[in-house]
């Protein structure tokens, strides 16, 4: 994946060294804590609503350093964070819309204070709904290819694309959908989370011509996208954590499901096609 030149809009909130000292005053072990090692791929944003809902509103000021990094790892967050920027802006404003980026992507180790709750980086990259920041503890990329096997600078933007997708769906309002029905292969839940792979195909569609050529997808990215779709997919992780599938558990969809709206966002590049809640077949 070229990425280098692409626009830096310095949409980061850099809290990484920041974390010890960033939830302290909150202690760990609030009901966010719960869910870790069920939200493999960020945290269930119909629950995390619940949480905000239920009086998760003890949201502690934490600030990193606002702009864009300067190690490659921080820059690339932002410049992939931009491009979908630039991507949804220009899909929101052909059918009269507006796009508002997420407040901010916040990088942090293990453990910081937000909108929902106190973040885990055991719980993966997440969105919160709560305050519109996308969270990433970047030490997931080194999981995401050891544990998931799914290696690749693109299988990290298919992730960043994934969690923006989460905010499309909070502007659109369709992400509410999944607090009807959190878990089973048929539910809201499920339905959200496959509408935000196909939202991250469609990005990963506009995201070369949109740069004008600065990010640019090389041989082999699609299937880096595709093969982490897949190794995130609910049977797989049950596979693997518990020798067996259990699909009325299933929060994210399946591994195939994941990667066919993936492609399908890719293939399309129309977010109308992304529409999982009216879908006859998952
Ligand atoms: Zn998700």
């Amino acid at each position: 994946m070229r990425w280098q030149g692409g626009r830096r809009s310095g949409n980061i909130d850099d809290r990484r060294g920041l974390s010890g000292g960033a939830v302290g005053g909150l202690g760990i072990g609030g009901v966010v804590i719960a869910l870790i090692g069920v939200f493999v791929f960020g945290i269930d944003p119909g629950q995390m609503m619940g949480i905000v809902s239920e009086g998760g509103g003890q949201q502690t000021q934490v600030a990193g350093k606002q702009g864009s990094p300067e190690d490659q790892a921080g820059a690339f967050v932002d410049v992939v964070e931009t491009s979908t920027t630039d991507v949804w802006t220009q899909l929101f404003s052909k059918s009269g819309e507006q796009y508002r980026p997420p407040a901010d992507v916040v990088l942090y180790d293990q453990a910081t204070s937000t909108g929902c709750g106190t973040g885990q980086a055991a719980m993966g990259p997440f969105y919160c709904p709560g305050d519109q920041k996308v969270y990433l503890d970047l030490a997931f990329w080194n999981e995401l290819e050891t544990q998931f096997g799914a290696r690749g600078e693109f299988a990290r933007a298919y992730v960043i694309a994934h969690e923006i997708g989460h905010h499309v769906q909070t502007l659109t309002g369709s992400i509410g959908e999944g607090r009807a029905s959190a878990r089973g292969a048929e539910s809201g839940a499920v339905r959200v989370e496959l509408q935000a792979d196909c939202y991250a195909g469609v990005w990963a569609a506009h995201a070369g011509e949109v740069s004008g050529g600065q990010i640019a997808l090389d041989q082999g990215d699609l299937e880096s996208g595709l093969g982490a779709a897949s190794a995130v997919g609910d049977d797989t992780i049950q596979r693997r954590t518990q020798g067996r599938v259990v699909p009325d558990a299933f929060t994210h969809g399946s591994a195939e499901q994941r990667m066919r709206w993936f492609r399908k966002g890719y293939e399309t590049g129309d977010p109308g096609q992304c529409d999982t809640f009216k879908a006859r077949s998952l």
